[in-house]
């Protein structure tokens, strides 16, 4: 029986470690601001941004909003980011997605400075993670590491296949799993044999987006199974991408859905608001 990966726990340990930081910058002058850029009216985004704002204020970071209808212009989006770059009011902000289609979301993230990029999906910031300079990590992948490593798990010379190779989470994951010195397989839906390759992880992080894709034949005997998907199950609740009840008994470790990767993403934008606030005092990034 698997044992299971934490994410509220650990989520937990990170934002009280982040109220800790934003409290001694605050006692020294600097307040921690993160700001968000919501637009148009999809009832999903403004429950995340609501979940963000609350994450925010229980660790004494001061959350600010700027909304717009969704027929706001690009360029006046673009004037509003060059705003936010400079107000040394702001430690950082981000741009929640999806944006109306109408918009350019890359040209818009790409003109955010890598200082206050705290969801760190602007080109410059996965650049400077590809190249290993310091740059503000992409919240879910660098959640997906600090779940691993703070549950005791070696990354370290282990095979590791990640499912999924989005610029959200699959690229910069395998970036960050390589950092770490663990060899990487990036899988994606035109990988053949995927649960033999699957099969050969260590440790197998899924994020493919596919319902209950992965089963009990993707996984080696003891590997680690982290889960990044989330669906909504029908009748409420959630679900992910790995069929829990039968990988369970195969892995030596599995993240569950809901209570896995979700809130180590949420505490994740948190520790990033912190650490531009930070490097603003330093005028280092990340
Ligand atoms: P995406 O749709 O942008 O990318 C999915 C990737 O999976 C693609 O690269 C695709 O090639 C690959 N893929 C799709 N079907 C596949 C298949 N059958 N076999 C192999 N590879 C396949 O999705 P994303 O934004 O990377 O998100 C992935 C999942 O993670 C989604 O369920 C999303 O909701 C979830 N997510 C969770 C969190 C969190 O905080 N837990 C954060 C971001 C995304």
């Amino acid at each position: 029986m698997a044992k299971i990966l934490d994410g509220k726990a650990v989520a937990a340990q990170i934002r009280s470690e982040v109220a800790g930081g934003v409290a001694e910058l605050k006692s020294s002058g600097i307040p921690v601001r993160l700001d968000v850029i919501l637009v148009g009216n999809d009832p999903a985004s403004a429950t995340y941004v609501r979940m963000k704002q609350r994450d925010s204020a229980e660790v004494g970071i001061e959350a600010r909003d700027h909304r717009f209808p969704a027929n706001i212009s690009q360029k006046e989006l673009a004037t509003l980011v060059e705003r936010l770059n400079v107000d040394a009011a702001v430690s950082g902000f981000f741009i929640q997605l999806p944006l109306p289609r109408e918009l350019d979301p890359l040209a818009l993230i790409s003109s955010i400075d890598p200082s206050k990029d705290v969801d760190g999906l602007s080109p410059l910031s996965a650049g400077r993670l590809a190249v290993g300079l310091p740059s503000l990590l992409p919240c879910t992948p660098h959640g997906v590491v600090q779940l691993l490593k703070r549950s005791g798990i070696e990354i370290a010379g282990k095979e590791a296949v990640v499912i999924g190779r989005s610029n959200l989470v699959g690229k910069p994951l395998a970036q960050l799993l390589l950092r770490e010195n663990a060899t990487i397989t990036l899988c994606h839906s035109r990988t053949r044999d995927l649960p033999e390759v699957a099969k050969r992880a260590d440790i197998l992080v899924v994020a493919a987006g596919r319902r209950e894709m992965v089963g009990a034949e993707y996984v080696k005997e003891g590997a680690v199974v982290v889960d990044v998907g989330i669906h909504a199950k029908e009748g409420g609740g959630l679900i992910g991408d790995v069929r829990f009840e039968e990988v369970e008994p195969v892995a030596s470790y599995v993240s569950p859905v809901p209570g896995g990767v979700g809130p180590m993403t949420r505490a994740m934008l948190l520790y990033n608001a912190l650490r531009a606030a930070q490097s603003a005092g330093d005028g280092e990034t990340g």
